[in-house]
């Protein structure tokens, strides 16, 4: 099988209905067609600093988020980021293929630091480490939602400046934005992605999130003044976002749930959509309650995870050595 590789930061204390919605799901889907492997990014969540207690335990919930929403550790590999250093070590590398101003031209990182996140050099040199994280795995498709596009493009445009240096040694990935796939706004400011970082809590759906919360929060949606339930995320932001939620989650094409609000004000929309949410949500947050109930069990799931993805990670280090002109390790 085609290897594919993806990741998500652990930079908050659960993943929202973005992560959800633009990635995972996707994930567990492809599953059936590609050798996978799904990381907790908590080396790229060192940009933004936390306590250690609290980085721990949000590693430990994202890796359970993964397995909560159907990723299957038996088919796929789920590891942490740190566990296999190689990721560092090829991090570096593409730093130094990297010019200081191709960095700062990054829109995530301009948006970052905008947005007022204190950017250390972590920050800047975040789509490096990416970069490595999925040339690493001689990855064919990187499976991520279109924030990422950027970040991808530059990974393209690194492996394919190693191989020109140095000679044909690493794999130049495709992004695999699956069909369908989902952007989700924040709820406050729908102009904006949800964000862990950047949403505020009422901009966003925490997948733990008690459903009457949620429910609140979909209510306080911003939308607009013009009362017509319709898709135009142009100029009907709020509500082609909230259309685009329910359509994924039920299933149900854009322009038929459109045809099914007639005459029906946002408020309607709201409630249903603030149902399909919590229909989800709960069995997903029930399965939450017994993976975290088990840590042990967890943590040899990363173990082994880990294991399978050294493997690789090892083998792609000994090409890139060879290649750049650094001594084998012993
Ligand atoms: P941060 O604010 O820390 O960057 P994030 O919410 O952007 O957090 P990431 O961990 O950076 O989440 O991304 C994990 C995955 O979720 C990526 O594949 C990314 O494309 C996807 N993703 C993130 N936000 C959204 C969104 N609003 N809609 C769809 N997909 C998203
Ligand atoms: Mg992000």
């Amino acid at each position: 099988l085609p290897r594919i590789l993806s990741g998500m930061q652990p930079t908050s204390d659960s993943l929202h209905l973005g992560n959800y919605l633009g990635a995972l799901v996707n994930w567990v889907k492809l599953q059936d067609e590609f050798d996978a492997y799904y990381f907790v990014a908590d080396l790229h969540a060192l940009t933004v600093p936390t306590e250690p207690a609290v980085l721990r335990q949000r590693t430990r919930v994202t890796a359970a988020q993964f397995l909560a929403g159907g990723v299957d550790p038996k088919r796929s590999a789920v590891f942490c980021q740190s566990h296999v250093t190689e990721h560092a070590e090829l991090g570096w590398v593409m730093n130094c293929l990297t010019g200081d101003g191709e960095a700062r031209r990054m829109t995530q990182f301009k948006d970052k630091v905008a947005k007022g996140q204190n950017a250390n050099v972590g920050l800047l040199t975040y789509p490096m480490l990416m970069a490595a994280d999925i040339l690493m795995y001689d990855a064919a498709y990187v499976p991520v939602g279109e924030d990422q596009r950027q970040h991808l493009e530059i990974t393209r445009d690194l492996a394919e400046r190693f191989n020109s240096r140095f000679g044909a040694t690493l794999v130049v990935p495709d992004a695999y934005i699956v069909k369908g796939s989902a952007k989700i706004m924040d709820l406050q400011d729908p102009t904006a992605k949800m964000s862990k970082t950047g949403s505020s809590p009422k901009g966003l759906i925490d997948l733990m999130e008690d459903p009457a919360r949620i429910a609140k929060n979909i209510r306080s949606a911003v939308t607009d003044t013009d009362g017509e339930v319709r898709y135009d995320p142009d100029t009907k932001p709020g509500v082609s976002n909230l259309l685009v939620i329910h359509s994924v989650l039920s299933g149900t094409p854009v322009d038929k749930l459109v045809a099914t609000f007639a005459g029906r004000g946002y408020g309607d929309l709201k409630k249903e959509v603030a149902d399909v949410v919590v229909e989800r949500l709960t069995p997903f947050q029930e399965r939450m309650r017994e993976l975290l109930d088990d840590p042990a069990e967890l943590d040899r799931i990363l173990a082994d995870g880990a294991d399978r993805a050294r493997e690789v990670a090892r083998a792609t280090m000994a090409r890139v050595r060879d290649a750049a002109g650094l001594l084998p390790s012993a």
